[in-house]
């Protein structure tokens, strides 16, 4: 089940297949689900909680893995 493709926090790697997260199936489901607008403004959400779980991240990189695809 796509539904099961979710963060595991504050890792952000699926708790279904260990890919970080969105993993493919993921970002299937998600594009299924929501428009795009809807869709980035969901991801955005999401990125801003990736970073307060990993402030670490390289800001470029999380964008990529977050934000781009939904492009
Ligand atoms: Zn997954």
């Amino acid at each position: 089940m796509a539904t099961d493709h979710i963060p595991d926090r504050p890792s952000w790697r699926c708790r279904s297949c260990g890919n970080p997260w969105p993993c493919a199936p993921a970002r299937h489901h998600l594009a299924a689900r929501l428009d795009k607008a809807a869709l980035a403004t969901h991801m955005w959400a999401q990125l801003d909680d990736a970073f307060g779980d990993q402030p670490t991240g390289p800001p470029a990189e999380m964008f990529d893995r977050f934000i781009r695809w939904t492009h």
